[in-house]
C-alpha cells in the first residue's frame, strides 16, 4: 500500500500501552496492598465496583471530555463511586487508592515495542507526522517525553493545548491545514473506533485502527475502519518488514 503524505497518530494505547492486561485487573493490583481497609469487601468485588464506576462514567461523551480534562479529580471521584457503591464510603481511602491508581499505570506504561522504529522509518520515507491526543497538558507532556516521541512529529496537537480534542471536526481539520495536505492524502492510526476511526473518516481521512488487544472489530462498532493492523509496523510497506524482520 502506497503511503500518504501525512499520518496521524493517536498516542494512548496506540503508540504507547497504558495498562498490562485488563483495566479491571490494574485495580485489582491497586487494591491489593488495601485489603485490610476494605472491610468485608473483597478486593475483586472492590475492583469490580470501581471498574463498572469508571464504565458508567466515561460511557457519556460530554461527561469524558470534562472529566479528562481533570483527570486526577475525576479518577478520585469514580474511585470514591465505585468504593461507595461496594459499601465502602471513605472519602480518604478513595484518594489514596486513585492515587495508587495512577502511580501503578505509570509505572506499567510502556511503548509499544515497534512505535520508535515504525515512526522512525515512515519519517525516512518523507511521511509528515503528527500526534494527535486528548487530554491534559500536565498528564500528556510527560508522557510525551518519557517516551521520546517529541522530536519524531512535525506536530503535536494536545486537547488541552488546542482547546478542541476529538471527535471534533476541527482537531483533525488543523492538521490537515497546518500542513495543507488534503484528507485523501492522510491517515490516522488509533485504537479508538470514535475518535480515531469514524469521526476522522467522515472527514475523508483513511482510518487505520490499531487492535492491540488482537480482539477484532466488535459488534457494535460505530464504523468500519479501512484497515486493522495489530501491530504498528505493519502499517510500514512490506519491503521494510521484510528488511527488518531480515
Ligand atoms: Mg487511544
Amino acid at each position: 500500500m502506497t503511503l500518504p503524505r501525512l499520518i496521524m497518530f493517536d498516542m494512548d494505547d496506540t503508540l504507547i500501552s497504558s495498562y498490562r492486561g485488563e483495566p479491571k485487573t490494574v485495580w485489582e493490583r491497586t487494591l491489593a496492598p488495601f485489603e485490610a481497609e476494605l472491610a468485608n469487601v473483597t478486593v475483586a468485588a472492590a475492583a469490580e465496583a470501581i471498574f463498572a464506576a469508571a464504565q458508567r462514567f466515561w460511557s457519556d461523551s460530554t461527561r469524558h471530555r470534562e472529566g479528562r480534562l481533570d483527570l486526577a479529580r475525576t479518577r478520585s471521584e469514580i474511585t470514591h463511586q465505585g468504593l461507595s457503591a461496594a459499601g465502602i464510603a471513605d472519602r480518604a481511602l478513595s484518594a489514596a487508592v486513585s492515587e495508587a491508581f495512577q502511580t501503578l499505570r505509570d509505572q506499567e506504561m510502556t511503548l509499544f515495542p515497534d512505535a520508535h522504529e515504525t515512526l522512525d522509518s515512515l519519517r525516512e520515507r518523507g511521511v509528515l507526522l503528527a500526534l494527535i491526543t486528548n487530554g491534559q497538558s500536565k498528564m500528556q507532556r510527560p508522557k510525551i517525553e518519557r517516551f521520546a516521541l517529541e522530536h519524531r512529529f512535525e506536530h503535536i496537537q494536545i486537547e488541552e493545548e488546542f482547546g478542541i480534542g476529538k471527535p471534533e471536526p476541527q482537531s483533525y481539520l488543523n492538521i490537515l491545514e497546518t500542513f495543507d495536505v488534503a484528507a485523501a492524502d492522510s491517515w490516522i492510526v488509533g485504537d479508538n473506533l470514535e475518535w480515531e476511526v469514524a469521526a476522522p473518516q467522515k472527514l475523508g481521512i483513511h482510518a487505520v485502527w490499531h487492535d492491540h488487544k488482537a480482539s477484532g472489530l466488535p459488534p457494535d462498532a460505530p464504523a468500519v475502519p479501512d484497515r486493522i493492523i495489530r501491530g504498528l509496523a505493519e502499517i510500514l510497506p512490506e519491503t521494510t518488514i521484510a528488511k527488518t524482520t531480515a
